[in-house]
């Protein structure tokens, strides 16, 4: 069977470093891999319309964002596909079919979903089609036939619920689905990178968040105000790492060089870990160091992204081709559901013969 990737973004707002550890680096190693037969990278401009569907404006001024942070971080169309969702109507139509294989019950099961609809005060007025999205998300990811998905922590409910819809349907309707494998980071801290306000996670819905296209002073800011441990007060007290959000960005970006460049009286993250649960290590100090960090990780990706920028007619086109391609295949697993759904009169000749052969 071949190997294919299917995932992406919502454009609800530029990339953010939450995005970059918890599945954009990846993609582009596995994209580099030279593993997999086919790659598609969807910005998911219908999914963000279920809970932007009052600010369309907002989507549509994000998406060529998104295609220039993909770009940025080393995603490549000679590779990749990248495509946008709602130029793949198919996927609509796969939804449709998809909506009788799931319960309300279920949907309102989902851990992900919950918090998302309390985060927004969705309780008392719930669009459907936003209790619907993971069964949109399903639609994604089989009509690509996926095997992996390689995406954050927050995904893993609507790979659960991606992989029941498969069962669901083969067993109805006969092997024609492809049940998806969810890749999650290997490292702890990037599962679901926290916000700069050491909330739970960095999102774009709560402005926490250090954007890949951020300049340099920009990060800088960002990095000297973060969250870390309130009750380290005096440089001399002794630090907290459970819940300081400088030390898991640590977790999530350094690498022992990083010490022998920027803070070579430590050999590695674990002795500035003791020295700073001990006592006598200040933030500031540690914030300087993540900074240099990240200003290392993120300043080719900064360049690159003006260089893209500078040529976005270019960009344009490629989503455009991108979206063509896309549309091939989703339309090739939708003949194929449609034949074993029995709803392909006009494409089966049998159909008539079948209706006369009972006359
Ligand atoms: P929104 O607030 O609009 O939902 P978001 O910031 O949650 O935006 P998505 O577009 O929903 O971003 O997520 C895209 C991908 O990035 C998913 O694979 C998701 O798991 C991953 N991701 C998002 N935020 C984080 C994070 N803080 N840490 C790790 N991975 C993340
Ligand atoms: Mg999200």
């Amino acid at each position: 069977m071949d190997k294919v990737i299917l995932t992406g973004d919502r454009p609800t707002g530029r990339l953010h470093i939450g995005h970059y550890v918890g599945s954009l680096k990846r993609r582009v190693e596995l994209q580099n891999s030279g593993e997999y037969d086919r790659i598609y990278i969807m910005i998911a401009d219908a999914q963000a319309l279920t809970d932007n569907f009052e600010h369309p404006e907002k989507v549509r001024d994000n998406i060529l964002e998104v295609a220039l942070d993909y770009l940025a971080c080393g995603l490549d169309p000679e590779k990749s596909t990248i495509f946008v969702q709602s130029a793949v109507p198919e996927l609509t139509e796969i939804t449709f079919y998809y909506l009788n294989l799931v319960t309300l019950s279920r949907l309102e099961r989902n851990p992900t979903v919950k918090s998302e609809i309390a985060m927004r005060g969705f309780e008392a007025s719930l669009p459907v089609g936003f209790v619907c999205y993971p069964i949109s998300q399903a639609s994604d990811i089989t009509a690509f036939k996926a095997t992996t998905v390689p995406v954050g922590e927050d995904q893993l409910p609507m790979i659960e619920q991606t992989r029941e819809i498969v069962r669901k349907f083969n067993s109805i309707y006969g092997d024609v689905l492809v049940e998806p494998a969810v890749l999650l980071p290997s490292n702890a801290a990037c599962l679901r990178l926290p916000g700069t306000d050491g909330k739970a996670k960095m999102s774009k819905s709560l402005g926490n968040c250090i954007y890949l296209a951020d300049d340099e002073e920009t990060v800088r800011k960002k990095v000297m105000s973060m969250y870390t441990d309130p009750g380290h007060i005096k440089v001399s007290d002794p630090g907290k790492l459970e819940g300081n959000t400088v030390f898991t960005y640590l977790d999530a970006f350094c690498r022992d060089e990083h010490f022998a460049k920027y803070l070579p009286e430590y050999e590695n993250l674990d002795a500035l870990k003791a020295h700073y649960t001990a006592g006598g290590l200040g933030d500031v100090k540690v914030k300087k160091f993540l900074n240099n960090v990240l200003q290392e990780e993120l300043a080719p990706i900064r360049e690159r992204r003006k260089e893209y920028a500078g040529r976005i007619e270019w960009v344009y086109e490629m989503l455009r081709a991108g979206s063509e391609k896309a549309r091939l295949e989703a339309a090739d697993t939708l003949e194929k559901m449609k034949a074993a759904m029995k709803i392909n009169y006009f494409e089966d000749s049998d159909f008539l013969k079948d209706f006369i052969s009972r006359q």
